[in-house]
């Protein structure tokens, strides 16, 4: 039965990976993302179903369109894939309980700022406020299940997510007269921390820390990259709080035994 379960979310999150894609494609043209078809982007004909299966549409048909041959991005099987595999590993962690639907969601909408913060280097704010919508579910079921930890924490999480940044932006803008902290990254943590709490927020926060000093130095060391050019810094803030969801428990209780 769990077997079929994990084969039945993995499934789920191919298609949620799909629709993820024509979200990543439309919203930062402003496009809607259910009043039209999906179309080829360089031809124009409207993708029938068979050209829509995820992942094997694009295998099968070699990474071209079935109608003009112009090769198809590598971002949809990819972001069909990551989603499929995440939530299965998120079921696999969690179990058919509670925080897996805010979770899965939370991870869909990462999923998709992250590939938007790549290619465009914003954060549009209707995902910032779906992010809200799904912090409030978690606050909301956390004042009726004691499972959950105390409400508050979710309350402490929006402000410890959102105000580090914040005040490091400020920072940057009165006395360095730079703007260094995209207002996006801000409201992105925020909406996090709400959902995953304040414990694990700040595991987040240190994880995409890491992750993007370590990316910024790689890329200075293979001198692609000045460091004064600007990194996307959501993909590495979206990394934190997608492991620390794993394993954020985890690096919590281990630092806490080094202090005994
Ligand atoms: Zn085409």
């Amino acid at each position: 039965m769990e077997i079929f379960f994990g084969i039945a979310i993995f499934l789920l999150g191919l298609i949620i990976g799909s629709f993820l894609n024509v979200c990543i494609c439309r919203l930062p043209k402003r496009i809607s993302i259910v009043a039209s078809r999906s179309a080829c982007p360089a031809c124009g004909t409207t993708l029938k179903p068979r050209d829509l299966v995820p992942v094997l549409s694009y295998l099968f048909l070699g990474g071209r369109c079935r109608y003009c041959k112009a090769k198809i991005s590598l971002q949809y099987p990819l972001v069909e894939a990551l989603t499929g595999a995440l939530y299965l590993l998120l079921y696999v962690r969690f179990g058919l309980v509670w925080p897996l639907p805010v979770y899965l969601a939370l991870v869909s909408l990462l999923i998709v700022i992250s590939v938007i913060d790549i290619s465009h280097m914003e954060i549009p704010d209707g995902l910032v406020i779906a992010g809200l919508v799904v912090g409030g579910a978690q606050l909301t079921a956390s004042i009726f299940t004691p499972y959950f930890g105390a409400w508050y924490s979710y309350v402490i999480g929006f402000f410890a997510g959102g105000l580090p940044l914040l005040l490091i932006a400020l920072f940057c803008t009165y006395a360095l007269k730079k703007d260094a902290i995209g207002g996006g990254d801000i409201k992105l943590m925020a909406f996090c921390g709400l959902v995953i709490g304040r414990k694990l927020v700040i595991t987040a926060y240190l994880i995409g820390i890491v992750a993007g000093a370590i990316f910024g130095l790689l890329l200075m060391a293979l001198s692609k990259r000045k460091g004064s050019d600007a990194i996307p810094f959501g993909p590495f803030l979206s990394l934190g709080v997608v492991l620390s969801l794993f394993f954020g428990d985890v690096l919590i209780d281990w630092y806490l035994g080094l202090l005994v």
